[in-house]
Formats: C-alpha cells, sequence, structure tokens
C-alpha cells in the first residue's frame, strides 16, 4: 500500500521512532515491513533484450496490506526479513552466530581474543520489549 505522509508519520512513530526488530535509531531511509508478508504477483518482461523479472502490482492476499500489518524497520533488518514470518526470522537470526563462528576468521579471532562475547540470550524484538514495558 501507498501510505500518505501522516501514516508514514504514524508508522514510523509506532516504536520511538525504532526499528521493531532490533531496536536501533531510525535514519532517513527506512522500510515499511510487511509483518505478514504479501504475495505479489510477478512476470517475466524483454528489457533490453533478456528477460527480468518484474511486480505486475497485483497482491495475491491483499487483506493483509493495510497498516496493521506494517512495522517501522531499518533497511537491514527488512532486506534480511524478505518474507520470512516472524517465528522464521527468529529462528535465523538465532543461527548467526554459529555461521560466523564457522565461517568468519574474523569472529573466530575476535571470540578467542576476547573482542566477543556471545550470549546465549534468546532473540527478542524490539517491539516484544517495547510492547511488555
Ligand atoms: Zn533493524
Amino acid at each position: 500500500m501507498k501510505l500518505t505522509k501522516s501514516q508514514r508519520t504514524a508508522l514510523h512513530a509506532k516504536f520511538g521512532g525504532k526499528c521493531a526488530y532490533c531496536g536501533c535509531e531510525l535514519l532517513k531511509v527506512w522500510h515499511a515491513d510487511h509483518i505478514e508478508a504479501v504475495k505479489r504477483e510477478f512476470e517475466f518482461v524483454k528489457k533490453g533484450g533478456i528477460h527480468v523479472s518484474q511486480c505486475t502490482g497485483v497482491i495475491e492476499n491483499p487483506h493483509l496490506d493495510n497498516l496493521e500489518n506494517l512495522n517501522p524497520t531499518c533497511p537491514q533488518c527488512n532486506l534480511y526479513k524478505h518474507s520470512m514470518p516472524l517465528e522464521s526470522f527468529r529462528r535465523e537470526l538465532s543461527k548467526q552466530v554459529e555461521r560466523a563462528r564457522k565461517s568468519s576468521k574474523n569472529f573466530q579471532f575476535a571470540e578467542k581474543y576476547g573482542q566477543v562475547i556471545v550470549s546465549e540470550s534468546p532473540i527478542v524484538f524490539y517491539f516484544e520489549r517495547f510492547i511488555n514495558g
């Protein structure tokens, strides 16, 4: 849905100007995330001699395209969450430490030398803390 300026202002303020998921301060560029993803219809069109995927503008579940189903997010969280339901997003986030341990020498050395201390605490989204006080 295309938000009006006042809807966008209200959405930005929903969690005190912070990302609903990580809680960082929203900067000039921020996204409106569909909490439960809308499914957009795509089609292939020929552009510059190649076929590219393009949104037709049709939403398959239009009942989810409303203000109550939107959260203000930083671009990083919104792009990573993509169309995942919240619990899938939470599960993906909880795998980050193990992935970094396996694949990042920087992380391995940072942990080895005490620069990173891993927490075993569960992933709690900012909006969950915001709502619960
Ligand atoms: Zn975020």
